[in-house]
């Protein structure tokens, strides 16, 4: 921006800016507070076996009950986590709670399948994040097949060696690997053989113009044709209508994610979804 303005770089002290920096820290006091204070809280979307119709799983999605903004959205609050480190102890409560629910719901005959748990680059690439996720499958008791870490296209490229190692001591623990928002930004098509990941999860964006769309329906297809291909569980997300999620099944998608089915709702919503479920079964 200053570039741009040329030799104004005074832009950058006006009170515009002085305010917005000020706002920011601001919201970065009140999310360091947010941790210790327990404002954060977790809901839950289920995701369908296009085969069964069962549920298929269940990806846990951070909010922050802000005490006078409301519910702030993870895209309002986990960028600057990210940049401030605090995504490193939200990322360990996030773990926490949801192996703790998951291990709950497991106990009650209720989940018999993966809870997913969304990872930041920085938690990613923390010394302890091998060590934070033995505890939290430790101390709920979850098996840790029953855990599924979604990472992202990006988070793996900016180093694919170190990446490949980490992603291989997370195997090591049993856990289920996931490549979140596939196809979009970086792609590892050329190389996603390499990576040791269970899951592909196709991006919204392109979901969101099927049936219209001739290039996504295209691109959907044949991602889904290389991940069967490569033995990946292959899941859509957001899909909203009856019309996306009948191409997915018509071209063998595994799973589908998205508010056609359910859209993320707090535990007991969740509970009763799961309850529902398995008696229709
Ligand atoms: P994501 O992991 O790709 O999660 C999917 C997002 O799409 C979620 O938004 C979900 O609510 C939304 N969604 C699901 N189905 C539909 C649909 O049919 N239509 C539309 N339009 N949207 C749908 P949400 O919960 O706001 O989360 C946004 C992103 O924030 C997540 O994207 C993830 O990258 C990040 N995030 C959420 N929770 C966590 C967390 O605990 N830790 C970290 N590091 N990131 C998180
Ligand atoms: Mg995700
Ligand atoms: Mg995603
Ligand atoms: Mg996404």
């Amino acid at each position: 921006l200053a570039k741009e303005e040329g030799k104004n770089t005074y832009q950058f002290y006006s009170p515009n800016l002085q305010a917005r920096s000020r706002e920011r820290l601001e919201l970065e006091n009140h999310l360091r507070l947010a941790v210790e204070q327990d404002q954060l809280f977790l809901h839950y979307q289920a995701k369908r076996d296009l085969k069964t119709g069962a549920v298929a799983g269940v990806e846990a999605l951070v909010r922050w009950q802000h005490p006078s903004l409301g519910v702030v959205p993870p895209n309002d609050f986990i960028p600057l986590a990210e940049e401030t480190g605090l995504i490193v102890l939200i990322g360990r409560w996030v773990l926490k709670t949801a192996c703790l629910q998951s291990a709950h719901w497991q106990q009650q005959g209720l989940l018999p399948v993966c809870m997913s748990v969304n990872l930041s680059p920085r938690q990613f690439y923390d010394e302890y994040l091998i060590e934070d996720i033995r505890l939290a499958l430790q101390e709920s008791g979850l098996a840790p097949a029953n855990l599924e870490l979604e990472i992202t296209e990006s988070m793996v490229m900016q180093n694919t060696d170190r990446a490949i190692d980490i992603l291989r001591s997370l195997k090591a623990l049993g856990v289920r690997l996931a490549i979140d928002d596939f196809g979009v930004g970086y792609s590892l098509l050329a190389q996603i053989k390499q990576f040791p990941v269970d899951t592909l999860k196709v991006d919204s964006s392109f979901i969101r113009d099927i049936p219209a769309n001739f290039e996504d329906k295209a691109i959907t297809q044949a991602i889904i044709a290389m991940g069967k291909t490569l033995s990946l569980t292959v899941i859509a997300e957001g899909v909203e209508t009856l019309e996306q999620e009948s191409f997915l099944r018509e071209h063998n998608c595994d799973q589908s994610q998205g508010y056609f089915f359910s859209r993320p709702i707090a535990a007991e919503g969740l509970e009763a979804l799961l309850r529902d479920n398995s008696t229709a079964k």
